[in-house]
């Protein structure tokens, strides 16, 4: 696994990959490469035994061309404020290639929730929102679940700030739970994209679903969610991992069992249905027909994309895999649906909470997910379009192409100021 590649230098390169194909200029184009804006500040917190803990926090908004900034807020020890202004990139793209009216930003602790009790971590997720409080807002910057954050975390934000505004502001933050104001389906929406685009993709490359083996790196909301969705469909379950390790079955592992396995002992190491256990190397160099990178970025560099042996790559988690690695892919006829297609089912769904939101009117989870798949399937098109159109090297390329001009057009219509 690389730790060498820098996420945000990742972003940068990757828009500057579509931006070929692009009548963009050098001056605008370096503006879609930085964020509008940082936070960072440091959060000093009180901890159960009475001393004083500082931690690290951040927000970047990175463009608001097309309307609020949106984007998760992640509790992680590797958060950095590179990272951080990457993972918000990947936002603008992300809303734009789904062509739902937000901008991209994102938000990070370094902190690992491990080490701390439920009190703490209430204490420093309502110290961040504190902090937060004068650049978020429904029409502003919509803050949502990532990696070690969810409900929880969502509700203690959604009432600091309507606590210190003294209103109800449901719509400032999206993936809560439901007698908060969450919506029906966005626990498994992130899950729900990733099969679609698999789903999409096996049909538009002329593969079967039913039948075809798939590993899955990472087994948090995510990962484990597409795992179930995946099996619904009839794929084989061959190997899953997280922290700990991988486990992998010929015969297929059962999605549900495993993920009740990892809820009672923390892990999905020691699964009694594994035939073995692998690494996470070797779940991700397995000969399947599909690989679901749902963990963390870099999860596949160069070196590594030499010896992935799987026909299609969908990205659950971001930033996954590393440019060299795509480069090594596309060179080598793997198809790879990127992240910010795959897993933008997350955003779509915090978009459909945040309308019911506003309108203080609520769907059922069947209109939340067929708006979703609609969504999806349509977003596909586009992309699929576009690498025919302008014979693209690969799909990354592609969404990277229909997701810029949609933001570029937005700031020529608005004009620059002042
Ligand atoms: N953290 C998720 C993502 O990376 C969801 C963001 C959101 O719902 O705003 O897309």
């Amino acid at each position: 696994m690389s730790e060498q590649a820098n996420p945000f230098e990742s972003l940068q390169e990757q828009i500057d990959d579509a931006a070929e194909y692009i009548d963009v200029s050098p001056d605008v184009l370096e503006r879609l490469k930085h964020p509008e804006r940082v936070l960072e500040t440091n959060l000093s917190v009180e901890m159960d035994d009475g001393s004083i803990e500082v931690f690290k926090a951040f927000r970047s908004q990175f463009n608001g061309d097309r309307g609020p900034y949106k984007g998760g807020i992640r509790y992680h020890p590797n958060v950095s404020r590179d990272e951080v202004k990457a993972l918000s990139g990947w936002m603008v793209y992300k809303t734009a290639v789904v062509d739902i009216p937000y901008g991209g930003g994102k938000g990070g602790i370094i902190i690992d929730p491990a080490d701390y009790s439920e009190a703490e971590l209430e204490r420093v997720t309502r110290s961040f929102a504190k902090e937060l409080r004068p650049i978020i807002g429904e029409d502003r910057d919509i803050p949502a679940p990532d990696v070690n954050t969810g409900q929880r975390e969502m509700n203690w934000i959604k009432d600091t700030y309507e606590t210190l505004e003294n209103t109800t502001a449901p719509g400032v933050i999206t993936g809560k739970a439901l007698d908060s104001g969450g919506s029906e389906g966005r626990v498994e929406a992130t899950g729900r994209s990733t099969m679609l685009t698999a789903r999409e993709a096996f049909d538009y490359l002329g593969k079967e679903m039913e039948g075809a083996t798939v590993a899955v790196q990472g087994y948090g909301n995510a990962g484990w969610i597409a795992a179930k969705l995946l099996e619904n469909l009839g794929v084989k379950i061959v190997a899953v991992s997280d922290s700990s390790g991988a486990i992998y079955n010929e015969d297929g592992l059962h999605a549900v069992d495993v993920k009740d396995h990892k809820n009672e002992t923390g892990s999905v190491s020691d699964y009694a249905g594994a035939g073995k256990e692998m690494s996470n190397e070797d779940l991700l160099t397995l000969d399947v027909d599909l690989l679901v990178p749902a963990a963390l970025e870099n999860a596949i560099d160069g070196d590594l994309a030499q010896d992935v042996q799987a026909d299609v790559v969908v990205e659950a988690a971001n930033g996954p895999l590393t440019p060299d690695a795509d480069d090594v892919l596309t060179e080598r006829g793997v198809h790879v649906f990127p992240d910010i297609l795959a897993n933008a089912g997350g955003v779509t769904v915090s978009y459909f909470e945040w309308v019911q939101n506003r309108q203080r009117f609520y769907w059922d989870e069947e209109r939340v997910n067929d708006e979703l798949e609609s969504i999806i399937v349509s977003s596909f098109d586009d992309l699929t379009n576009a690498y025919e159109e302008h014979d693209l090297p690969n799909f990354r390329t592609a969404a990277y192409v229909v997701s810029l001009q949609r933001v570029i057009d937005a700031y020529e219509e608005g004009g620059n100021w002042p």
